[in-house]
């Protein structure tokens, strides 16, 4: 059965709501007749085209910029056309109900990429940090989504990925001989390839990690009571970088959530004050939401005054946090005990003694937060990478460790090789079933 022909999709590409300028974007297979139906004519490929976008009464909708870039040279490699108009929530629905009226449906979240991405325009890493780049909430997440849809990230896998496919060609040629005498394993050094590619493969790793880190962040459960310096620690903790707090959705006596940047790696701060003893229904309902939000915690962030210590109070908490791998003690204040800044590891915890208020000790705090969550200073050269990049790598580097096992025996090796390079192709896209592909653009916005 041939496949099916794609239809002309058209959304509102920029944010809801009024802007300066608003664009509709189109794309399909053919759009000269939609064009020239709009616009009265069509535009020279791309060249920006001052027009007025006509209504089917021939009323003018709204006056502005068309660019027609027809097939291959465009984002999605069909023909796109895009409507540059006034950002007017009124004059944006007209415009998109007249491409719809001329036979558009209405774009799916991601569908633009998505095509991009079946036309080859983009591979499936670089689709990602499309998203990746819309969605960065700091320079340095951006940064990296940008090395990514570049391409960098695709790059050192497809380096790799050749390093492969000479290797499997190899070894693939000696499985027709088996019965020679010869050890062409050991001669071809394989063994000595195989390792180069399993170091190169562990510098794609901790780059990807630490890309991935840029968006996930670290989850924190703060724990303190009352006036102990909390906010006082979050401010001095985000510095200059803007401190984001997002009250989570449901009663203003549910716990609050906040996020903050320490050198761009966000920080999932969830503050656990108002979990206590109660008899008030919705409070309890805040409360058990706050202990679930706790789950996810890779950090307790227990802050004590250095004054008095810790108390039974922060030891009950700790107690019930049995899923966070990490504890950091902060001993607040010292200022008004007036000891040292210092960092003291002792039985397996970390204690660190500072002053929210002065600032004093609170780059040991950064520090430590950025160490723990495998940050490597400056971050040069990382690029964006997911859960799901990070998940193919650990399966290409077993791979490649099973490879090492079995040099002797050189069918079970050429099977790892193969497996390993069937991982690395799931990265860009190359092997990928349409669920995956939903489930990916479906995150996406519309219009993109
Ligand atoms: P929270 O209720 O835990 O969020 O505590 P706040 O951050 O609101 O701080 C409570 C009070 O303690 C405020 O008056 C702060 O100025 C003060 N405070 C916080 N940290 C320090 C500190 O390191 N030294 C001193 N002297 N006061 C602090």
């Amino acid at each position: 059965m041939p496949a099916k022909k794609p239809d002309v999709i058209a959304a509102i590409a920029t944010a809801p709501g009024r802007g300066g300028i608003g664009v509709v974007r189109v794309s399909g297979p053919d759009l000269a007749e939609l064009a020239r139906a709009i616009l009265g004519t069509c535009p020279a490929p791309r060249h920006a085209a001052y027009l007025d976008f006509i209504d089917a009464d021939g009323s003018v909708i709204d006056r502005g910029i068309a660019v027609h870039f027809p097939s291959p040279h465009s984002y999605t490699g069909e023909d796109v056309l895009e409507l540059q108009g006034h950002g007017g929530t009124a004059v944006m629905q007209r415009l998109l109900q007249r491409c719809l009226d001329l036979g558009a449906r209405l774009a799916e979240p991601g569908e633009f990429t998505r095509r991009a991405y079946l036309n080859d325009k983009l591979d499936l890493a670089q689709a990602e940090a499309v998203a990746d780049l819309i969605e960065a909430s700091t320079a340095q997440a951006a940064q990296s989504a940008m090395r990514s849809l570049c391409g960098e990230f695709s790059g050192h896998i497809h380096a790799l990925r050749d390093k492969l496919i000479n290797l499997r060609m190899y070894v693939e040629a000696c499985l027709d001989f088996p019965e020679e005498d010869i050890d062409f394993i050991a001669e071809g050094g394989v063994a000595e390839k195989l390792a180069t590619v399993a170091g190169e493969l562990e510098a794609v790793f901790s780059s990807a990690r630490q890309g991935n880190l840029l968006r996930e962040g670290i989850h924190i459960v703060l724990i303190g009571q009352p006036n102990v310096g909390k906010s006082s620690l979050m401010n001095q903790l985000a510095g200059e970088e803007v401190a984001i707090v997002t009250p989570i959705a449901g009663t203003t006596r549910d716990t609050i959530k906040s996020e903050i940047h320490i050198e761009g790696v966000p920080l999932h701060i969830i503050d656990t004050a108002g979990l206590r003893e109660t008899a008030d229904e919705v409070e309890q309902q805040g409360i058990a939401r706050t202990w679930r939000a706790t789950e996810n915690a890779q950090i307790a962030l227990i802050l004590v005054d250095a004054a008095h210590g810790v108390t039974a109070t922060e030891k009950s908490i700790l107690a019930r946090l049995a899923t966070v791998s990490q504890q950091v003690w902060v001993h607040n204040k010292i200022d008004l005990t007036q000891s040292q800044p210092q960092i003291v590891e002792q039985a397996g915890e970390t204690h660190i003694h500072l002053s929210a208020k002065t600032g004093t000790g609170i780059d040991l705090l950064r520090s430590h937060l950025l160490q723990l969550a495998g940050w490597q200073a400056g971050g040069e050269g990382v690029y964006m990478a997911r859960e799901r990049h990070l998940r193919a790598l650990a399966q290409v580097r077993e791979c490649l460790q099973r490879a090492a096992d079995n040099l002797k025996q050189p069918e079970l090796l050429a099977e790892e090789l193969r497996l390993a390079q069937e991982s690395l192709n799931e990265i860009t896209g190359e092997f990928t079933s349409d669920d995956l592909l939903g489930e990916i653009f479906s995150r996406f916005c519309i219009g993109k």
